[in-house]
């Protein structure tokens, strides 16, 4: 990350404030190192899906045998950042694809999951981005992916509605 610095200072401020908002008690010794780590979790994890490329980890092979007819790998792990809290969701993604002259590596479907996870996200653009990655970058013929995630930011505060799930189904066709 370019302005650590800037960053880790601007997570210090933040600390502050909260802590004026709780009368002053909340910040303490035990977390000066706080704004570093939490900077470099955000510079470094959180989002490192926007400096990942499906590209840079997508292989394919020759699909000689015109064969299966379709490819699924279920339940993928995913942890991503809710844009309108910025608190995680998560939970697992299964992604369904009809091959053209190419198959995908499945090793890098998982990795794929990773580069649109680790951004700001709503689920049902995740879905989405999965979907038109592997028809665009895949060369597959069509793409569906399912995503069951639950939402810390419906389940830790609001509504509270602990253990609620939300499911999304996102397909892409190919144009060629
Ligand atoms: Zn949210």
């Amino acid at each position: 990350m370019k302005n650590k610095e800037k960053v880790e200072e601007l997570f210090k401020e933040l600390l502050e404030n909260l802590e004026d908002n709780c009368g002053g008690e909340c910040f303490d010794e035990s977390m000066s190192d706080t704004p570093r780590r939490v900077a470099k979790m955000w510079g470094t994890e959180l989002l490192k899906g926007y400096h990942m490329h499906p590209n840079d980890v997508i292989k394919l092979f020759p699909n000689t045998a015109k064969n299966p007819e379709e490819i699924e790998v279920s339940e993928i792990p995913f942890y991503s950042m809710c844009e309108h809290h910025m608190m995680p969701f998560f939970g697992k993604v299964s992604i369904k694809y009809i091959p053209g002259n190419y198959v995908l590596g499945l090793s890098k479907l998982p990795r794929m999951v990773e580069i649109y996870a680790c951004r700001f996200q709503l689920q049902e653009r995740l879905g989405q981005q999965i979907a038109d990655a592997i028809v665009k970058y895949g060369k597959a013929r069509s793409a569906e992916v399912i995503i069951v995630a639950e939402h810390t930011c419906m389940t830790a505060r609001g509504i509270k509605s602990h253990g609620s799930l939300t499911t999304t189904k996102s397909t892409s066709y190919s144009t060629i």
